[in-house]
């Protein structure tokens, strides 16, 4: 008997053609029903709508375009020749790969914290910019 650990909870389960116990399949035909009903009203998405619109994480949905269902289903861009606008990398779909993905991620979280940062040092500018035009409007 084939015993493996489930790919999406880790539960040791009989494998029988699929890397996923049974009560996962099960939610996993649930979100790729959600992914599949999300493209047909949306193709063309990329899969960060999809992931944002369906509340289903990137990782199963690259999955599903791994496994090649939705491309099966021709829902998600058939096209081979797409490839990451960051790296060049080909992709399956959407825009950008999954490591160019995480990093622009992190770069918004970045870009964030910088802004708050920007804010604060920005009312300091201002008061500045201020007091000089003051001192110009002074000598007129
Ligand atoms: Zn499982
Ligand atoms: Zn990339």
């Amino acid at each position: 008997m084939d015993v493996r650990n489930c790919k999406r909870c880790g539960k040791v389960f009989t494998y029988r053609g699929m890397n996923l116990c049974n009560e996962c399949f099960e939610k996993e035909q649930v979100d790729f029903q959600k992914v599949k009903d999300y493209l047909e009203e949306n193709p063309g998405a990329t899969l960060m709508e999809v992931s944002l619109n369906t509340g289903i994480d990137l990782r199963t949905i690259n999955r599903f375009l791994r496994e090649g269902r939705l491309e099966a289903e021709g829902v998600i861009l058939n096209d081979s020749d797409i490839t990451c606008e960051q790296c060049g990398k080909p992709i399956g779909s959407g825009r950008y790969c999954e490591d160019c993905l995480r990093k622009i991620q992190n770069e918004l979280k970045e870009a964030a914290a910088r802004l708050e940062k920007n804010k604060q040092l920005e009312g300091r500018r201002q008061i500045r910019i201020h007091t000089y035009d003051s001192i110009q409007n002074d000598d007129d």
